[in-house]
């Protein structure tokens, strides 16, 4: 039986088609800038998102971080949310290596960073204090797609302020196909992008980082700095290439599966159903139950994730199919059962 892991987007294993693509890549050494699979996937994704350049990097964390210290100095601070993985799930690193500051703002319940409280935290030029430089937004965040209207809105807010503005879209796709718009439609109200490959689009390793040539040149540098520089990767970008080219569209899959789960939860009795956002169900388990729930899952071959998030998440992904919704509903049916 294989197992249905509702954990997170990042379990996917490489399809086999994936997989050959991945070893016929041409590759060549990426600190020369000569893995022609690198500099194709980079160049890629900065054309489709409306950007002069890419950068290939291991993970969404370093692209961010490389992001943020490719807009700032040592002394700077950027705007982020409380909520947002920039601040809370990448372990400090602006602050830790970039000696950048950050100033969380409490998101409202859809993601958004109200503008007026942006505004006020907006610190004087003045020796006191930080200097403001960038404001960074997460489209999807916990899977909310941020309306198309804020976007506009920040992106003018931060030229009238003078700010740099970085996404980080890990997951960019889900948002544009849960928008029904090419993902530079919303790429392009902003200064940098960081895009996971390794999420939704089911590629094995990577993000890219897509900005300006000057912007991109220094944070090729701070990669090389942060101990990021490659060599024959374009294994792993070839991997991306694909993914882009087969695993965008059918994001609404994901979509789809995620809202049929819900719609099915929502029926049983004993589960508070807290929400569906593109790919992600959030149930209210009692803290109690959670480990009981767990124990049956995996006797039913479902996994959750439990401990990290106050509430229970299921995410949708590649490797699961219809029969594998079935199963976790039939799981949970189960359970509940029990009373
Ligand atoms: C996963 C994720 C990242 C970081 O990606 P890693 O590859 O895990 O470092 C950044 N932002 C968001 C919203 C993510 O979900």
């Amino acid at each position: 039986m294989r197992v249905v892991d509702l954990r997170s987007d990042t379990v996917t294993q490489p399809t086999q088609a994936m997989r050959e693509t991945m070893l016929l890549a041409d590759v060549g050494d990426d600190v020369y800038g000569e893995d022609p699979t690198v500099n194709l996937l980079q160049q890629r994704l900065a054309d489709d998102l409306g950007f002069e350049a890419g950068l290939f990097v291991p993970t969404g964390t370093q692209s961010n971080l490389l992001a943020l210290m490719a807009h700032c100095e040592r002394g700077d601070e950027y705007l982020v949310g409380a909520d947002a993985h920039t601040f809370r799930w990448e372990g400090g690193g602006a602050a830790v290596l970039g000696s950048i500051q950050p100033q969380p703002i409490p998101q409202d319940a859809d993601g958004t960073l109200p503008l007026d409280k942006v505004a006020a935290a907006i610190k004087p030029v003045d020796p006191h204090f930080a200097r403001t430089k960038v404001l960074a937004l997460e489209n999807t965040w916990w899977g909310r797609v941020l309306p198309l209207d804020y976007l506009k809105a920040a992106h003018d807010f931060s030229r009238e302020r003078g700010l740099g503005l970085h996404l980080d879209g890990a997951r960019l796709f889900n948002a544009a196909v849960a928008c029904d718009v090419p993902a530079r439609e919303i790429a392009r109200h902003f200064d940098s992008v960081s895009v996971c490959l390794s999420k939704g689009l089911g590629a094995p390793v990577g993000s890219v980082l897509v900005g300006s040539h000057a912007l991109i040149d220094k944070a090729r540098r701070w990669r090389k700095v942060t101990g990021g520089g490659w060599r024959q990767a374009g294994l792993l970008a070839a991997a991306g290439i694909y993914a882009l080219d087969h695993h965008v569209a059918r994001l609404a899959d994901d979509h789809r599966r995620a809202a049929y789960l819900a719609g099915c939860l929502r029926e049983i009795a004993g589960v508070n159903l807290l929400g569906q956002f593109t790919n992600m169900v959030y149930v209210d388990v009692p803290a109690g139950r959670l480990k009981d729930l767990d124990v049956h899952m995996r006797a039913a071959g479902v996994r959750i994730s439990i401990g990290y998030l106050p509430t229970l998440r299921l995410v949708t992904h590649l490797d699961v199919d219809d029969e594998g919704v079935e199963r976790v509903v039939e799981a949970f049916r189960s359970f509940f059962a029990r009373g």
